[in-house]
Formats: structure tokens, C-alpha cells, sequence
């Protein structure tokens, strides 16, 4: 059996059972633009030709395992659990502002190990397929669709780190934006790193218009080290002169992800270096206080308002805009990928 994303595959099968093409353009149609997920709902086409692609392809590999909504109905976060028993999330988050936007996972679990990530206490499990990644997005589209409403922002965000699954999560692109298929406007679906340096070089070649996030989380060494290892492989100093290649190359602003922890990255001191850090880059910081979650949350904590305001204020000095993420699904365990982690682990147990 093969994903019905699977282009090369269905166009093979086409061309071995002398189907025409202009086939693989009604399903197409009804899948991405109509968000038919059913063979034989879709009547344009001939009913041997249904049967068919029902005995050789699927819709989903995925199964949705829980779905839950926070209670002011912003945030809903999908728990998947994949046909070989690993649980991975994506998160619909509707802002006041009638923006929406989808985090999805691209890894089960995580190997980067950074201290204040639930996903990274799970270690790698495994990368998703191409079509593992998609269906995500498919999933969500088809829910927003719904209640009259168009996914445009994608974020490679949830669990994982998207360049230690290049070649999956490029060709997940390529379809999500596909005019045929979900046509998301790149420049809209947007890449974070923890900062692979190879990777990025790779990336700016591949994707000059999608958007990339760097989680930074830290001005210096020191520090940066403490909270992430891969600032051990792939230093600061090093990963800031290849990001600045990427600006040069693509023109565009990179967003930088900086999660506030009491006492760990939050001093007026660390903001200065920051600000000194990203002055004259084309950059954008997000700041995220941080989400406590079981087994670390009692020696991480978020900042006050106040002490994360100070720190904001410190780099609007050196003209960086930045904002500060308002904490969504908390009251679902939406936010860190509790809730995936849990059940990772009482699965192992
Ligand atoms: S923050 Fe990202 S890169 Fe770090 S462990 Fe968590 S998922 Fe992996």
C-alpha cells in the first residue's frame, strides 16, 4: 500500500494499469482542494478505478488518538499515534487576530536533548515519512475547512528537529505547497532549527522564500550551552555567520525563538548581549515564557511579566522588534508536548 501523497507512486501505478493522467488531477482536486478522504466519495471517477486505488492506497497512516480543545476554543491540540505505536502532535492555534496557525511534528521524540524540552526527554524514536508530515497538515486543514476557514501559516515546530529529517520534511514542503495540491504560500510555512549548521546552508538553497525560525534561547556560549548540546557541535559565533549568509542570500528576516527561564537566560544583562547580538540583522524575536511541565518543572519556571517586558524593552533600544508569544493551550498541555511525551513513556513502561 502506498500514501496517496505519494506522486511518484500513484503516477507508476497510472502508467502500469494505462490509467490516463488527467485521473491523478480529480483526485487530486478532491483531496487537497475539496478534502475528500475517501475513495468512494469521489464520484468523478470511474467505480473499477475506485476499487482500485482502494486496494493499493491510503488516506491516513496516522490515526487521530485524542483531540482536545482548550476551553476558550483557540487551541486545539491532535494527539496521532503512528501504525507502529509512537505518538506524535500537531497544534491548531486560532490568534484573536482571525489568523490561524498549524505545528506539526516531524520527529517521534528527539535526540537534540535540549533541558527545557518535554520532547527531548524522550530521545529519538523516529523520523516521520514525508507523508506522516502531510497528513498532519491535511488533518488540520480539513478540520479549519470545517468551520469556514482556510489554513495559511504552517510551523515546523513540534516535535523534533526538522533538519535531522531534511529530506522528509523538503518533500512535505514541496506538496503542502503545491499550487495543485494545498498551495500554501511559502513564505507562510515556516522551518524551525535548533541550528544545524549544514542543514541551513542546505535549506537556503532548497527554499529561498519559506520562512526560518531559529531556536536561539541564549546570546552566549555559556548559557547556550547549558540549556541546548547542539551548541557544543555547532558553536554561536558559527552558527550567526551562517545565518547571516542566509539573510544575504534570501533577503529574508529570520525569526528567533528565545523561551524565558527564571534565572537561567532572563537577566537584563543576557537582553543586552542579545540585542548586541542581532543588531543590524534582519531578525525577529519571539519570546516564549517558559511552560513548566512535569519532571522539570520544579526548577524551571517562567519570568515574571514584568522581568520578560524589561527585557523586551532592552532590544527595542537596539531597534529589534520582537514579540512576546501569549501562552496558548496551556490548560491542554498543548504548549511543550506534554501530553505526546506521556504517553510515549507509559507506553515503554
Ligand atoms: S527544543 Fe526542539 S530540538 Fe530541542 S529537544 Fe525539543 S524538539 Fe528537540
Amino acid at each position: 500500500m502506498f500514501s496517496i501523497h505519494d506522486e511518484e507512486a500513484i503516477k507508476k501505478f497510472f502508467s502500469w494499469q494505462k490509467i490516463p493522467l488527467f485521473r491523478y488531477a480529480q483526485i487530486e482536486n478532491a483531496l487537497y482542494k475539496n478534502f475528500v478522504f475517501d475513495f468512494e466519495a469521489m464520484q468523478t471517477i470511474p467505480k473499477t478505478l475506485r476499487e482500485q486505488l482502494i486496494e493499493n492506497f491510503f488516506f491516513f497512516s496516522l490515526t487521530c488518538y485524542e483531540k482536545i480543545s482548550s476551553e476558550n476554543g483557540q487551541t486545539t491540540k491532535i494527539l496521532f499515534k503512528t501504525s507502529d505505536g509512537f505518538f506524535v502532535e500537531s497544534v491548531i492555534m486560532r490568534h484573536l487576530t482571525g489568523r490561524n496557525t498549524l505545528c506539526i511534528s516531524c520527529q517521534a521524540g528527539c535526540a537534540m536533548g535540549c533541558s527545557f524540552c518535554a520532547t527531548g526527554k524522550l530521545g529519538l524514536q523516529r523520523n516521520l515519512t514525508f507523508y506522516e508530515i502531510v497528513e498532519q497538515v491535511m488533518f488540520a486543514a480539513k478540520l479549519l475547512n470545517e468551520e469556514g476557514v482556510i489554513l495559511r501559516n504552517v510551523v515546523y515546530m513540534g516535535m523534533g528537529e526538522p533538519f535531522l529529517n531534511y529530506e522528509n520534511v523538503k518533500k512535505s514542503i514541496q506538496i503542502i505547497c503545491e499550487q495543485k495540491k494545498l498551495n500554501l504560500a511559502n513564505r507562510r510555512v515556516t522551518v524551525s532549527s535548533c541550528g544545524i549548521i549544514p542543514w541551513i546552508q542546505a535549506f537556503m538553497n532548497d527554499f529561498s522564500q519559506t520562512s526560518l525560525a531559529i531556536s536561539l534561547h541564549a546570546p552566549n556560549d555559556e548559557v547556550r550551552n547549558m540549556m541546548m548540546s547542539v551548541n557544543k557541535k555547532y558553536p554561536l559565533a558559527d552558527l550567526m555567520q551562517t545565518l547571516l549568509e542566509y539573510e544575504k542570500k534570501t533577503n529574508k528576516r529570520i525569526f528567533y525563538e528565545y523561551i524565558m527561564i527564571q534565572w537561567v537566560n532572563d537577566s537584563l544583562a543576557l537582553a543586552t548581549e542579545l540585542a548586541q547580538l542581532l543588531e543590524w540583522r534582519l531578525a525577529h524575536v519571539n519570546f516564549i515564557p517558559y511552560n513548566s511541565w512535569e519532571g522539570r518543572g520544579g526548577t524551571y519556571k517562567a519570568p515574571s511579566r514584568i522581568i520578560i517586558e524589561n527585557f523586551q524593552r532592552t532590544l527595542e533600544k537596539y531597534g529589534i522588534p520582537s514579540t512576546i508569544r501569549a501562552t496558548m493551550g496551556d490548560d491542554i498541555d498543548a504548549a511543550c508536548w506534554q501530553l505526546a511525551r506521556k504517553k510515549g513513556e507509559e507506553e515503554k513502561e
